[in-house]
C-alpha cells in the first residue's frame, strides 16, 4: 500500500517536473513491485558520489524488486510521449556524476537485498561448482560475491583493489587490479549477462547469443543497457598470500622488472606471481600512502634515507597465492622469482596473510581514513592508460616534473597485457601490446595547504593531460570523464562509429546513462 502511494506520488512529481504526457495510472498498471521513492534521503544518496564534486538530484529513485521492474521502468521511459531518463546506480563510487540524472529516475541497483526492503526476487547468488561460475544480481557488491563463493572454496579470478563496488558498476568500466596481467580485467571473465536494454527488453547475452549487446555492455559506461545478472568465472580459492614490496630508485629498472613479471603470464602457476602492481612514492603520510601502510611502523629502512632518483621512489608490489598444503614451497618459488629482479638491496618487505584479508585490504585503509574524517572529501581522481613506449617520458614529465613533491594521494602504476582484453568490448586502451595504468587517487583537503585544494589538484590533472597531448603520448583515460561529444569521439577514436551504432541499436532514445555526458536524450 505504502509502495503504491509513493509510486503515485513519484509519478505525479515526474509529470509536474518534466511535463510528461504519461498517464499516471498507466505507470501504476506497470505493476512495479519494488519501491519508487521520492524520499529526500533516497534522492540525496542518488545525488552524490564518491567524487564529491557533482550534485544532481533525480526526480525519483527506483529500488527494483526484480529485473522485470527495471525492464518495466525503462520501457515506460522509452515509450512514453516525452520520455524521461534512467540511470543505473551501483554503489555510487564514480568520480564525476556518472550514475546521476536530473531528468528522470535513478535505479538504485545495490543495497536492496538483505536490507529492510527484503526483495527476494532479485537474481539470487548461485554458485555452480561443476562449471566454476557464480550468477549474481547486477547490483551485488564484490565483497558479497566473495563471501558467498568462499563457502564453496571458490572465488572470482579478477578483482578491483577495493571490493565495495557493484558488479554492474565495475563491468561498465573494466574492473582492474594486479591480477589483470594474468586473467585480464573483470570484463574478460564474464560468461553471460542479463541486460535490460534502452528499449526495455530483458535479454540474455553471451559471446555467441546476442553477442553485439554482450560486447557493447562490457566497458559500455552504462550506455546500452542495465546489467541485472552476471555470470562470473571462478577459480579455487587459495588459502594464503605472500605479499611482497620492493623498492627502486631507478624508473627504468622498475618498469623492466614489472614488464618481465607480466611476461610470465603463460607460465605454470609455480613460476609466476599472481598479482603485479606498483606505486610511486613522492612523499609520506596517511593521506598520501593509505594503500601502503605495511611499511610502517616497523619499517627497517627509512624510506627517506634511500637515494631516490629525482626525489621519487617506486615500489613494486607482488603476491604469491598458496594453499596451506603447499606452504613449504612458497619461500623457494618466491625466492627464485625475486632473484631475477633489480630492486634496491635490503628494500624487501614481506608479509603473509589469509587470501580474503589481502583482497579486502583497501577497506581497512578506508576505515582508518573514515575515523579521521578523511574519506568523505572531494576526490579529483585521474586514471590513465599510458602506452609502454612512452612511460619513461611520462615519468620524466609528470612524476619528476609536474607533481613537485606532493601527491595528495596514492599513485598506482602497473602494466597490463593487451592480449588479455577483448577488442570487441566497448572499453578503449592504447594501441600497444603493453600499457600501464597510472592512477592518481587524490583527496582534496581544506587544511590551509594550497597544494591540497580541489582547485589546485584539478588544475594539476589538466596539466598532466595537456602534457600528454603536447608530448604526443597517446594515453587513454580509464573511468573517463569528458563533457563534450567531440572529446568522447577523440577518446573512442576508431571505436566511435561502432559505439554510436550500438547506441542507436540498443538505446535509440538516449535515455540511459546520461550522467556520462556522451549522448543527449531525444526529448
Ligand atoms: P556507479 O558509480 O554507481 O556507476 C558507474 C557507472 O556504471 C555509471 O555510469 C552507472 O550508470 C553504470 N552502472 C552502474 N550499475 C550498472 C548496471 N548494473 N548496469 C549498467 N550500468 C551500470 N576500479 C577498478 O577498475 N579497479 C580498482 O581497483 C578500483 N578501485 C577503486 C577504489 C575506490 C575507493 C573507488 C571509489 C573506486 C575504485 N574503482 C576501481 C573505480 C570503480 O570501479 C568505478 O568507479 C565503478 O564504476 C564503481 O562502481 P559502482 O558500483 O560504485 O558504480
Amino acid at each position: 500500500m505504502a509502495t503504491r502511494f509513493l509510486l503515485a506520488f513519484a509519478i505525479c512529481r515526474l509529470i509536474v517536473t518534466v511535463g510528461l504526457t504519461l498517464d499516471p495510472t498507466e505507470l501504476l498498471r506497470l505493476g512495479v513491485e519494488g519501491l519508487l521513492s521520492v524520499e529526500p534521503a533516497d534522492l540525496g544518496v542518488a545525488s552524490r558520489d564518491f567524487g564529491g564534486m557533482q550534485n544532481a538530484e533525480p526526480l525519483a529513485v527506483l529500488h527494483p524488486a526484480s529485473a522485470e521492474d527495471v525492464s518495466r521502468l525503462v520501457k515506460a521511459a522509452c515509450e512514453s510521449g516525452q520520455g524521461f531518463t534512467v540511470s543505473a546506480r551501483g554503489h555510487g563510487h564514480s568520480i564525476n556524476g556518472q550514475s546521476m540524472t536530473t531528468s528522470g529516475v535513478v535505479v538504485q541497483m545495490s543495497g536492496s537485498r538483505g536490507s529492510q526492503l527484503g526483495f527476494e526476487k532479485l537474481a539470487p547468488t548461485r554458485v555452480s561448482e561443476k562449471f566454476m561460475y557464480v550468477d549474481v544480481w547486477g547490483g551485488e557488491l564484490w565483497i558479497d560475491v566473495l563471501s558467498t563463493t568462499l563457502k564453496y572454496g571458490l572465488a572470482p579470478k579478477s578483482w578491483t583493489d577495493y571490493l565495495y563496488l557493484s558488479v554492474g558498476g565495475t563491468l561498465s568500466n573494466a574492473g582492474i587490479s594486479g591480477q589483470a596481467f594474468n586473467h585480464g580485467p573483470q570484463i574478460s571473465n564474464i560468461y553471460e549477462l542479463d541486460v535490460v536494454t534502452g528499449k526495455g527488453e530483458l535479454l540474455t547475452c553471451t559471446e555467441k547469443q546476442n553477442s553485439e549487446l554482450y560486447h557493447a555492455v562490457l566497458g559500455g559506461l552504462g550506455q546500452f543497457g542495465i546489467i541485472t545478472r552476471a555470470r562470473i568465472a571462478l577459480e579455487k580459492t587459495p588459502h594464503r598470500v605472500r605479499w611482497i614490496r620492493v623498492l627502486y630508485s631507478n624508473f627504468s629498472a622498475f618498469t623492466q622488472d614489472q614488464e618481465y613479471l607480466i611476461s610470465l603470464h603463460g607460465q605454470p602457476a609455480t613460476q609466476k606471481f599472481n598479482y603485479v602492481e606498483g606505486f610511486v612514492i613522492v612523499d609520506e603520510g596517511l593521506i598520501n600512502n593509505w594503500r601502503s601502510s605495511f611499511f610502517s611502523p616497523r619499517n627497517p629502512v627509512k624510506i627517506s634515507s634511500l637515494n631516490a632518483d629525482g626525489g621519487v621512489l617506486y615500489c613494486l608490489e607482488i603476491t604469491k597465492n598458496y594453499q596451506e598444503s603447499n606452504a613449504n614451497n612458497v619461500d623457494q618459488e618466491v625466492g627464485a622469482l625475486l632473484k631475477k629482479l633489480n630492486f634496491i638491496p635490503a628494500s624487501e618487505f614481506t608479509t603473509d596473510l589469509p587470501y580474503v584479508d589481502f583482497l579486502d585490504r583497501v577497506h581497512k585503509a578506508e576505515l582508518k581514513l573514515r575515523a579521521k574524517n578523511l574519506w568523505d572529501v572531494p576526490h579529483p581522481w585521474l586514471n590513465l592508460f599510458v602506452p609502454k613506449s612512452r612511460i619513461g617520458d611520462f615519468d620524466e614529465g609528470v612524476f619528476k616534473g609536474i607533481l613537485g613533491n606532493k601527491t595528495s594521494g596514492p599513485i598506482l602504476i602497473y602494466p597490463m597485457n593487451k592480449n588479455k582484453w577483448d577488442g570487441k568490448s566497448s572499453v578503449v586502451t592504447p594501441d600497444e601490446d603493453i600499457f600501464y595504468l597510472v592512477a592518481f587517487l587524490r583527496s582534496a583537503l581544506d587544511n590551509g595547504d594550497e597544494t591540497q585544494t580541489l582547485n589546485y589538484l584539478t588544475n594539476q590533472n589538466n596539466r598532466i593531460l595537456r602534457f600528454c597531448s603536447d608530448a604526443g603520448i597517446k594515453a587513454k583515460q580509464y573511468l573517463p570523464q569528458y563533457t563534450t561529444q567531440q572529446q568522447w569521439m577523440d577518446h573512442f577514436g576508431d571505436k566511435w562509429t561502432l559505439f554510436a551504432e550500438r547506441k542507436l541499436e540498443f538505446d535509440p532514445k538516449h535515455i540511459l546513462g546520461t550522467g556520462q555526458r556522451i549522448f543527449k536524450p531525444f526529448f
